[in-house]
């Protein structure tokens, strides 16, 4: 758009279907498929719009998400997998060279790590508790063993508590 055309269209106003005021051009949201090129609503009432909107489904949004990480869990942790494998020796020397300059350091931040792990039984930490137990190897733990194992110490958490 040349310059004098758009000061040209600024200086239009266009009556809000929501609110039904007018307004000048740049308080509408761009639509090419709109008169002038913008959106029918002003940029107030479409955030009002967007807010109500999100709020009404808020539950289908959020189980939307959660069903894409279900859905793509095992994918993700393949990759991870892979990316481990493919890698190991390179995140083995990083490691050990993190270690060797960060020692105390190190420490702290493993045991943090260990306890938050433990604490919200994350697969990590599930996962090492059935190779310790089983011999088997972290590629051979379905997903749903790690659910049932989770379960399994949830269960006997809340049996200690009582
Ligand atoms: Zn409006």
């Amino acid at each position: 758009m040349k310059s004098q055309e758009r000061r040209y269209t600024l200086n239009k106003f266009k009556k809000c279907s929501k609110c039904k005021e007018e307004k000048s051009l740049d308080c509408f949201g761009l639509n090419k498929n709109g008169r002038y090129g913008v959106g029918n609503r002003c940029k107030d009432c479409n955030l009002i719009y967007f807010k109500e909107y999100y709020l009404k489904n808020k539950e289908y949004f959020n189980k939307r998400s959660r069903e894409y990480y279900l859905k793509n869990k095992e994918n993700l942790r393949k990759k991870s997998r892979e990316y481990n494998s493919k890698n190991k020796e390179k995140i083995n020397k990083y490691f050990k060279e993190y270690r060797s300059k960060n020692k105390e350091n190190c420490k702290k931040i493993v045991k943090k790590y260990k306890k938050k792990q433990r604490e919200q039984l994350e697969d990590g930490y599930i996962v090492q508790l059935i190779t310790q137990n089983t011999g088997l190897t972290t590629a051979d733990i379905p997903s749903e063993l790690i659910e049932a194992k989770r379960l399994e110490i949830k269960i006997k958490r809340i049996i200690k508590e009582e």
